[in-house]
């Protein structure tokens, strides 16, 4: 079913058109029950002994003028449902047939082969006139299926219609949502107007810095600085892409910056141009304790004091191990005292070994590509092994070296050409998180769809069929 949507009386009733003189039999007769001519109040006998054919309600219509030049113009919102078309949607309220057809033909020149989503609103222009007052002429007829792109379809003098196609610029604007963290720091973002997905790609660019179960606490100050798309007429297309962040822990304040260096991929890095994104997982593993540390050690089976080349991870069999970089996969298989075992080679010189797994992850064999945390195997104590665990070990340059002492050494940085470029950027972002215009508060950022941006007082009607 369809259904119409007023608009609030002041613009259903602009003052720079003719006053309003449609006559009541009229308005009876008319299909869309009018939201700004509320249903007259039960009368009381009073009433009538008042009654002077001159209306006292604020709420009635504005006294009808005795020589009123025979047009009466309105409004009317329309949302498209499904199975709908704009012939269909016209012929529901009643506009005569040669017009609608001539207005259908003219839109569908202009929307070329694209379709109206269901949802989509038409906003109308009417005309009642007295020759044929359950017929309204359309005075214009416009929609909007993007924000920079409307069309409208107007009534010439000589009643043929001419199809137009209106196209609003688009461009960025600058914008900063400041707040503290009340509950989770995404809602505490969303509430005060930035995008869900832009607080979500903060909190992974923070995650792997920041210690969210010891260093996260309520009332600590966060800001972010949003980029959005906005056309010409104010209308925001995008609410806000996350350009730079930054966030008040107890001892240290952590910034993130989005930068794109020369002829690699866009990320989030520090201040000081270090990726944000370690190349290697601190831990293969989710849910591990370290039980064994990278040194000289008596072998448990063994008995002799020998090197050991990895860190033990203690953890439940069947738990799933991660490849800690992206990388291919060298070997895969059993491999003596190491039990079944998988090597991956991420660059020329880095590797790393994953021993003593219960079987291996779906696809891993020799000579496939892993993305960082991809599945390679499940803890297993096969092999020299006292209980399930991981052995994990790292290689460079064709040694065991301790994993752990390779966390800071794995970020990407920028350098080169890029530094002062870098640079200007961070100074700019830096600055712009303290001074860019502020989201207007606990407004979220406006649909790119014109029907919900629109004030509404609320009154819907059904529409006759
Ligand atoms: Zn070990």
């Amino acid at each position: 079913m369809l259904r119409s949507e007023d608009r609030s009386a002041s613009s259903l009733w602009p003052s720079t058109l003719p006053p309003f003189t449609l006559a009541r039999a009229t308005l009876s007769d008319f299909p869309i029950a009018l939201p700004s001519i509320d249903p007259p109040p039960p009368l009381a006998a009073t009433e009538f002994s008042g009654f002077q054919g001159k209306p006292s309600a604020p709420t009635s219509e504005p006294e009808p003028e005795p020589d009123a030049p025979g047009s009466d113009r309105y409004e009317l919102t329309l949302r498209l449902e499904r199975g709908d078309t704009i012939e269909k949607m016209l012929a529901d309220i009643d506009v005569p047939e040669a017009d609608r057809k001539q207005i259908a033909t003219k839109l569908h020149a202009l929307l070329k082969k694209r379709r109206l989503a269901v949802g989509e609103t038409i906003e109308l222009d009417l005309q009642t006139i007295p020759e044929q007052p359950d017929a309204p002429r359309v005075l214009s007829l416009s929609v909007r299926p993007q924000p920079e792109r409307a069309y409208i379809i107007t009534r010439r003098d000589d009643g043929s219609y001419t199809g137009e196609e209106k196209v609003y610029k688009v461009s960025p604007r600058i914008v900063r949502v400041e707040g503290v963290r009340a509950g989770s720091l995404q809602q505490s973002g969303v509430k005060l107007g930035a995008p869900s997905a832009a607080m979500i790609e903060f909190i992974r660019a923070l995650s792997y810095d920041v210690d969210f179960q010891r260093e996260l606490k309520e009332g600590q100050k966060f800001t972010v600085l949003l980029e959005q798309l906005v056309t010409s007429d104010g209308m925001v297309t995008h609410p806000g892409r996350l350009l730079a962040g930054e966030l008040r822990l107890l001892k240290r304040t952590v910034t993130v910056i989005r930068f794109r260096p020369q002829g690699g991929a866009e990320g989030f890095f520090n201040p000081n141009g270090e990726s944000v994104v370690r190349s290697f997982l601190r831990t293969p593993m989710d849910a591990s304790r370290i039980t064994s540390r990278f040194g000289m050690r008596e072998h448990p089976i063994l008995g002799f004091s020998a090197l050991h080349a990895g860190v033990d991870f203690a953890a439940p069999p069947g738990t799933p191990i991660l490849a800690a970089g992206a990388g291919k996969v060298v070997m895969a298989g059993p491999n003596g005292g190491y039990g079944l075992y998988v090597k991956l080679q991420h660059t020329r010189d880095i590797g790393t070994a994953y021993a003593h797994m219960s079987r291996l992850g779906p696809g891993i064999k020799p000579g496939v590509a892993v993305r960082q945390g991809q599945v390679i195997g499940f803890v297993g104590s096969t092999g020299m092994s006292t209980g399930p665990h991981l052995h994990y070990e790292f290689h460079r340059g064709g040694r065991a070296v301790n994993p752990l002492a390779q966390k800071f050494a794995m970020r990407a940085t920028v350098t080169g050409k890029d530094a002062a470029r870098f640079n200007t950027r961070v100074k700019q972002y830096t600055a712009q998180l303290k001074n860019a215009p502020v989201v207007a508060e606990n407004k979220p950022a406006k649909s790119a769809k014109p029907s919900t941006s629109r004030e509404s007082t609320g009154t819907e009607v059904a529409r006759s069929n």
